[in-house]
């Protein structure tokens, strides 16, 4: 399994970057893992966009969706154009109906369910969802290929429920959106001494920080979650390349 961060950042992108998201590859199968602001100009230094076999949205926040329109246009453009793709399938959860529906578009994409706790086959990955705690219903994904297991937090605040579901994950995407004095005052998110702590508890091999924030300094939340897990951690960084 090869992961490629594509961008880093919760709410919105900073100049010539993008938010969150994730490209997990495995076998020639190309897998998006969400679709916000700036993904879509991301994605394209490392694949074509027909290329793309399929996205996972984990939630329907903006920053998690924002460029699912103009996926949809890419293909539809291209369509016109003489060059055709079959569906993209996107999958989402379906409790919030009117979103779900909107990741159908005109026979270039096709909306699929994801549910929780119902593992799928997506390409060549086991693909199983675990609902977080967030304003919006979230859920964190895991993909597991053979052995090897990568878990993405999605956005959270803190809950145990995804101590189990990270457990011996080889690689986990943590967000980590607040800083230590924000703990409790932000709900929805967690600080890094909180991913930390999950990572720890669950006994993941490796730890990286994701869905940063845009104030502040973001080297302060790698040094608290390095207080609370003693394996290997980092921020996100675009570009940067996890081969599991
Ligand atoms: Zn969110």
């Amino acid at each position: 399994m090869k992961i490629t961060t594509l961008g880093i950042w919760g709410g919105y992108p900073k100049a010539n970057s993008a938010t969150s998201s994730f490209l997990i590859e495995h076998d020639g199968f190309h897998c998006l893992f969400d679709c916000g602001s700036g993904v879509l100009a991301s994605l394209q230094n490392y694949i074509a966009l027909d290329s793309l076999d399929a996205v996972v949205i984990s939630h329907y926040h903006a920053d998690h969706i924002a460029d699912i329109g103009s996926l949809q246009y890419s293909r539809l453009i291209q369509y016109y154009l003489g060059h055709p793709s079959p569906p993209l399938p996107i999958y989402g959860h379906t409790l919030d109906e009117e979103q779900f529906t909107k990741l159908s578009y005109k026979e270039q994409t096709t909306a699929i369910e994801l549910a929780a706790h119902q593992p799928i086959t997506i390409g060549p990955f086991t693909v199983t969802a675990c609902p977080t705690v967030h304003p919006v219903y979230c859920l964190a994904l895991k993909f597991t290929v053979g052995n090897q297991s990568a878990v993405f937090t999605a956005d959270t605040e803190w809950t145990d429920a995804l101590i189990p579901f990270a457990t011996d994950a080889d690689i986990l995407f943590s967000e980590a959106n607040l800083y230590e004095e924000h703990i409790g005052i932000s709900p929805g998110h967690l600080a890094g001494s909180q991913a930390g702590t999950l990572a720890e508890q669950a006994g993941v091999k490796q730890l990286i920080l994701t869905h940063l924030p845009h104030h502040g300094e973001i080297q302060d939340i790698l040094h608290e979650a390095k207080k609370t897990f003693a394996g290997p951690v980092e921020l996100a960084e675009a570009g940067k390349v996890y081969t599991l």
